[in-house]
């Protein structure tokens, strides 16, 4: 099993034992791998930086940065870092998520219901709420790939139970600890942990809760990016929770010029059959933050006070 690290990285031995790649990008790779020390799973990001540019390293210094900071039960744990003894690689050795992206899961099974978005959005709006303002960080790329869930075990149910489940409630059901989505096996959705810093950007000193740079001295636009970087992450977040409920995205286009186009108007509709049968709070939550006015488009709290969010009834009550 530790081929991998063997040709690859030997000098991850003793400590980490690489198991299986489990994501790719244009310098790095992830890897499942166990730390024999403190006898749990790790992931671990390899970037390879020889190829790199001034530009591209300091952009994974940021990322370390940053993600050196985060502490919040929605946010992947960054726990160590280092770079390799030839100085081409550098090392992030993060909490492993066992789900993997919430992006095949969607692929899995077509959409979620709108118990299941919910759980999921909630989640990732509390993450946004935690880096926004307390850590004074905008993600820049949230999207399903970037969101990694840890799975909840469950006892698959019988065909009666199913059936039942389904004849007392329209939507998918929901079980105590989690949420159903119903399909092959069966899959239950915990915790959302929030991936990726590598196009993060400071806006705020964590500790004087000020703007980047010396008061007094800053220009009004970048008191100005604070809140529009903020939004970012809220239109972003609207994409997503688009997807989830009806299982692809608001914008799409083979060409990117027009595709560009329709995201700079926010051009996009609730396309039937798929969307007849999603409710009108969705809906109207959907709207308000695919708003393309920055200024008009929902925020974190009031996403959070949506009606949508705060009918969860059913999540806490258990259908069967
Ligand atoms: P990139 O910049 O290449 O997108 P990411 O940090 O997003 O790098 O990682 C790429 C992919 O690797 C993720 O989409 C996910 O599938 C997987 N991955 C990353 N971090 C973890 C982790 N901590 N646990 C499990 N899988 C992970
Ligand atoms: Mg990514």
């Amino acid at each position: 099993l530790n081929s991998v690290s063997d040709s690859l990285y030997p000098e991850l031995l003793p400590r980490y034992v690489l198991e299986k790649k489990v994501g790719e990008g244009a310098f790095s790779e992830v890897y499942k791998a166990f730390d024999n020390i403190k006898k749990q799973n790790v992931a671990i990001k390899i970037i390879d930086k020889t190829n790199m540019t001034i530009q591209q390293i300091n952009a994974i210094l940021k990322e370390i940065a940053i993600m050196s900071k985060l502490k919040h039960p929605n946010i992947v744990q960054l726990y160590n870092y280092k770079n390799s003894t030839d100085s081409k690689y550098c090392f992030l050795f993060m909490e492993f998520v066992e789900g993997g992206e919430i992006f095949n899961q969607i692929i899995k099974y077509t959409y979620f219901s709108e118990d299941l978005s919910r759980h999921v959005i909630v989640q990732v709006a509390n993450a946004l709420r935690y880096l926004h303002e307390e850590i004074g960080v905008v993600h820049r790329d949230i999207k399903p790939e970037n969101l990694l869930f840890v799975p909840i075990p469950f006892k698959p149910r019988t065909k009666e139970e199913q059936l039942k489940a389904r004849r007392q409630s329209d939507d998918d059901t929901k079980i105590d600890e989690g949420i159903f989505i119903e399909g092959v096996g069966g899959a239950t959705i915990g915790t959302i942990k929030v991936a990726d810093f590598g196009l993060s950007k400071v806006l705020w000193n964590s500790n004087t809760r000020t703007p980047v740079g010396t008061q007094g001295y800053t220009a009004p636009e970048i008191l100005r990016d604070e809140s529009y970087s903020k939004s970012v992450d809220c239109f972003s977040l609207g994409c997503v929770l688009y997807t989830l409920l009806c299982g692809f995205p608001p914008f799409y286009d083979t060409d990117p010029k027009v595709l560009a186009e329709k995201v700079s108007k926010s051009e996009y509709c609730f396309l039937s059959p798929w969307w007849s049968e999603i409710s009108k709070e969705a809906n109207d939550l959907v709207s308000n933050l695919l708003t393309a006015d920055a200024n008009k488009r929902f925020t974190i709290d009031e996403l959070l006070q949506h009606p949508w969010v705060l009918k969860n009834e059913n999540f806490t009550k258990p259908a069967l």
